[in-house]
């Protein structure tokens, strides 16, 4: 689950990070206040989206003036920003966050991700933070450092230093950062993130370090126990499809091919996603149903693949282990009259029952095409799209 940038820098400021003053507006006539509030002659506003590249699209400018601030609400609130990091259709901006404007002397980069290889934390760091980070990666791997790190091990301030060294801080702030990794780690460690993002982190013209940007994800399998920070989520920010089918127990994960697939199990979902792959095709979601395909969730799974007006073909491809076949042919049947599919539908069941499945498919008086081999279904769908 992710985090707006304000959510996450109340977070930071928790840990005792350095963070900008700020406030979050929903109202454009909201905007002057705040701006007062927080004082100063000059402000940035920032448009909230769970999505970065803000900065590049528009979403993020240095103002002079509260009239500004007023300006840059009514134009984003209720609007939808697209980054490189969105869709097409972008991210509805439902808030704005208002900060002090930093005098900026450098910007740097610092992140924490989980690394599964050293079974630990690692902190990835560049003096070469900024919007451009992608590129440093790819052109200049060399000016970034990983470090993993292990918690309430007694070497951290050795290990913030390595990263100290990297990012090119004097002695002051290098004992700023050394605090400020250990901080960053307790959230990691406490809040159950799986991904820290601070770009830029920057020198500001007093030398002193400051996170100016915040991005935060939460794993998700924790959520359960942080409730405080489920309070953040924000469904508006979601696929809308993805969300729909997370309420309703279904995973699904929207694509962009037009072949739509409804699977039982997330391995063969992967198969089934491969299979439509190697011949040709592009499929149009992963989704899994889970192992009781009832008719139910079967309709529900229609319903939710056919929301997508890519789709041209639905692959239905189903493992009768726990529930047969048959039983899953006569779902099949009912949920394809329930919703009323108007494009060509491909069914491969295999398992228990599943010639009598099959039977009662090609007996139905519905346009269905009953494949008993997963390569031949695949193909056949791969064409249909066409
Ligand atoms: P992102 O593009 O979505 O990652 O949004 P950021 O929060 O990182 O902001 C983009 C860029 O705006 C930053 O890299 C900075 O260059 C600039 N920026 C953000 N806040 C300030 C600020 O307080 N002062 C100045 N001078 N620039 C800022
Ligand atoms: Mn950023």
């Amino acid at each position: 689950m992710n985090l707006h940038e304000y959510q996450g820098k109340a977070l930071f400021a928790e840990y005792n990070l350095p963070v900008s003053k700020g406030k979050v507006i929903l109202h454009p006539e909201d905007a002057i206040d705040a701006c007062n509030e927080i004082g100063g002659s000059k402000w940035v506003v920032k448009a909230q989206v769970h999505a970065g590249g803000r900065g590049k699209a528009g979403g993020v400018e240095l103002i002079d003036s509260p009239e500004m601030a007023v300006e840059f609400s009514k134009k984003w609130l209720g609007a939808r920003l697209v980054t490189y990091q969105t869709d097409k259709l972008g991210q509805i901006v439902n808030s704005i966050l208002i900060e002090e404007c930093t005098d900026i002397a450098k910007e740097l980069y610092l992140s924490a991700v989980i690394d599964r290889d050293s079974q630990s934390i690692v902190f990835i760091g560049s003096s070469e933070g900024g919007v451009n980070i992608e590129e440093v990666a790819k052109n200049s791997p060399e000016k970034i450092i990983y470090q993993s790190v292990e918690y309430k091990d007694s070497s951290l301030p050795k290990y913030a230093k390595n990263i100290a060294k990297v990012l090119k801080l004097n002695e002051d702030q290098t004992v700023q950062f050394t605090s400020m990794i250990d901080n960053l780690l307790r959230l990691f460690i406490e809040k159950d993130l799986s991904l820290l993002e601070i770009n830029p982190l920057v020198i500001n013209s007093a030398g002193d370090l400051l996170c100016l940007d915040a991005k935060i994800n939460i794993d998700s399998n924790a959520l359960f126990r942080q409730p405080e920070l489920f309070e953040m989520y924000d469904e508006t920010q979601e696929d809308p499809q993805e969300a729909e089918a997370a309420k309703n127990d279904l995973s699904y994960v929207s694509l962009d091919g037009n072949i739509g697939c409804m699977v039982n199990g997330a391995g063969l979902a992967m198969g089934t996603m491969d299979t439509i792959k190697f011949f040709g095709g592009n499929p149009a979601n992963f989704l899994d149903v889970g192992g009781t395909a009832t008719q139910e969730r079967v309709s529900k799974a229609f319903k939710i693949i056919l929301k997508d007006p890519d789709v041209k073909v639905v692959l239905v491809n189903i493992f009768g282990g726990i529930v047969r076949c048959d039983l899953i042919a006569e779902g099949i049947i009912a949920a394809i009259k329930e919703v009323d599919i108007k494009i060509p539908v491909v069914v491969r069941l295999e398992g228990n029952n599943a010639d009598i499945g099959a039977k009662i498919l090609s007996k139905a008086n519905i346009k269905i095409e009953s494949i008993n081999n997963l390569s031949d279904a695949a193909k056949r769908s791969v064409e249909l799209a066409k």
